[in-house]
């Protein structure tokens, strides 16, 4: 396959290019109906395509006719995954211009179900499997990509895939469908991506039994082999890409802290489960405040779930606290976890490491309601997994505690969130300020409709990427996250909050993507994380740099 320059260009040089059918069967340089009189001469197409010339607006047509024909999401699933397949350009200028109707396929929730079958949907691989059998060899594995110049990878073990749980290697899913909203919402060009799975088994049963399984048939590995098979990875990227931004993505939170403590000082590195999740929802907090006419130092944020997302949750608005002057412990004590065996507190025995600097001398309370009753939060996170733990009892209750109740139900897919928008509009009495992990269609009650926000991380994840590769940082820092939180919060309209809705409209998201850019990046420069030279108009240099699905001329 010919690589195409990150930057993108519209005119290419006509002798780099295959010919005949290897043209139409390179999806990133494949415009399929779409090459004209001139290209079918040059590259030897004439009569390997229908005779007549569509535009790329005429293809557009024929893919949404299609896609919206569709019987399943998960059959628009599979039709955008062929088309991505097939024709790159055309499938990003499809994303770029649906993507309201776009992300709820390619991502959560529908994303989730394709991984659970996605030994059964499989038709062509995608990205890099490295197993535990390539022990020595994983550079050479790398090198085996056709792409050179790869600007960020996203790599999974495939063990916490959205709250689905352990997946195996169905859960390449998952950075394959980061890597498309990389594309999607911050430009990044298509060809700079790696969508990565490390094979290191799996404890899932059914899918050790399942024949259409696509990964090793043995149980995860753990401990020393398993850090040494990370480390060889991490140092083949370094080697191999050495641009690279690398990505955690859905580890299980065993290892997602641990190897995030690991590598964050070392190389350019950042788990999305963990920093990601944490910025987008401290984003949704600061709208939350417009909305309420709050601050932060007011709110006591009570968390269902103590997992990654939680506490990365928790330890971001730690550090938005402690930038307001507060203290360590004073931010501490705004956050409160109540994970499946009750609220987090001292007392408690065998507390998980990542939870031990939130758990505050209190007494211990057995559930939620209990801790709802005796903390009176402002505020209610669901990163628990568990779906429909926000009762009507425990939403009447936050609502009588709370002029405006703060209600985040964020577990994915969509059958995991702790309450559906319409029940917590409705058991508050359209007094509750809402958002969820997956999206919500608009609720109307009495007239009025309410547009509920989409905690999705794909609104930081993005842009902080394209920031850090625009001046080639060589950390991502916590401080690059909650600017990142601080820039996407900026950019909510005031007619969005009118409508309940605490993030922007998906519409404006490479607008939004690009001054987070900007944020990240304005950072790297002061604290002298940047390896590239300052350009002098910053904001032209990173829209400079963003993919646009235009086809290439190759005449
Ligand atoms: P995790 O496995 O690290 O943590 C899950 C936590 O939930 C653990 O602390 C566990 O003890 C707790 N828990 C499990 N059952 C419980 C119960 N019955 N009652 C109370 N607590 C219980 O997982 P994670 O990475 O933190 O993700 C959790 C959820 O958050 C997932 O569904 C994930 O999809 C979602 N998530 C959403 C976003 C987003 O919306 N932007 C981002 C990341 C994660």
């Amino acid at each position: 396959m010919a690589a195409i320059k990150t930057e993108a260009k519209s005119t290419a040089a006509k002798r780099d290019y295959p010919k005949g059918v290897s043209i139409l069967h390179d999806p990133m340089l494949n415009k399929g109906t779409a090459f004209t009189e001139a290209e079918r001469d040059a590259l030897n197409l004439r009569g390997l395509l229908p005779p007549h010339i569509h535009t790329q607006d005429e293809q557009v047509l024929r893919v949404m006719t299609n896609f919206r024909k569709k019987p399943s999401d998960l059959e628009k699933y599979v039709q955008l995954v062929a088309l991505q397949d097939r024709n790159e350009t055309l499938f990003y200028r499809v994303v770029m211009d649906h993507l309201d109707e776009m992300m709820p396929i390619i991502y959560t929730p529908t994303v989730g179900k394709a991984c659970q079958e996605y030994g059964h949907l499989f038709r062509r691989p995608r990205g890099i499997y490295i197993t535990a059998g390539d022990k020595g060899r994983v550079a050479r594995l790398l090198k085996n990509w056709p792409y050179r110049d790869v600007r960020v990878i996203v790599v999974t073990d495939g063990e916490r895939i959205l709250g689905l749980g352990d997946l195996g290697t169905f859960g390449m899913g998952i950075p394959v469908g980061k890597l498309s909203l990389y594309t999607a919402c911050a430009g990044i060009h298509p060809s700079a991506c790696l969508p990565v799975t490390l094979d290191v088994g799996t404890d899932n049963e059914s899918l050790l039994k399942d024949p259409l399984y696509t990964g090793l048939r043995q149980k995860r590995l753990r401990g020393e082999p398993y850090d040494a098979l990370v480390d060889e990875f991490v140092t083949a990227v370094q080697k191999v890409f050495p641009k690279a931004l690398l990505q955690f993505e859905d580890f299980a939170n065993i290892n997602a802290f641990r190897l995030l403590e690991k590598y964050r000082n070392k190389i350019c590195t950042f788990n999305d489960d963990i920093q990601g999740t944490a910025a987008v929802t401290l984003a949704g907090l600061y709208s939350a405040m417009r909305i309420s006419r709050g601050t932060l130092k007011d709110q006591t944020i009570l968390f269902l779930g103590a997992g990654e997302a939680g506490i990365g949750i928790g330890d971001l608005i730690v550090s938005a606290l402690m930038n307001d002057g507060l203290s360590i412990e004073e931010a501490r004590r705004r956050c409160w976890f109540v994970d499946s065996k009750g609220l987090v507190v001292k007392s408690r025995e065998n507390l998980a490491e990542h939870k031990l600097h939130f758990a505050h001398d209190f007494q211990q309370c057995a559930d939620l309601k209990t801790a709802i009753n005796r903390l009176k939060p402002t505020a209610l996170i669901g990163v628990s997994g568990m779906p429909r733990a926000f009762t009507k009892e425990i939403v009447e209750t936050m609502a009588r505690i709370n002029e405006r109740p703060v209600i985040f139900a964020l577990s994915n897919p969509t059958s995991k969130a702790e309450c559906t928008a319409e029940e917590a509009y409705l058991w508050s009495g359209e007094r509750a300020i809402f958002a969820s992990g997956s999206p919500f269609l608009p609720v109307t009650i009495q007239n009025k409709t309410y547009v509920p926000g989409q905690g999705n991380n794909a609104y930081i994840f993005p842009g902080v990427g394209l920031g850090v590769i625009a001046c080639q940082a060589k950390h991502v820092t916590d401080e690059m996250f909650f600017l990142a939180a601080k820039a996407l919060a900026n950019q909510v309209l005031e007619s969005d909050l009118a409508q309940g809705r605490i993030f922007p409209a998906l519409t404006r998201i490479q607008e939004v993507s690009a001054v987070i850019a900007k944020a990240v990046a304005e950072l790297a420069y002061e604290k002298k994380l940047a390896r590239k030279r300052r350009p002098a108009d910053l904001t032209s240099a990173i829209k400079s740099i963003m993919y646009k699905p235009v086809y290439p001329s190759y005449v």
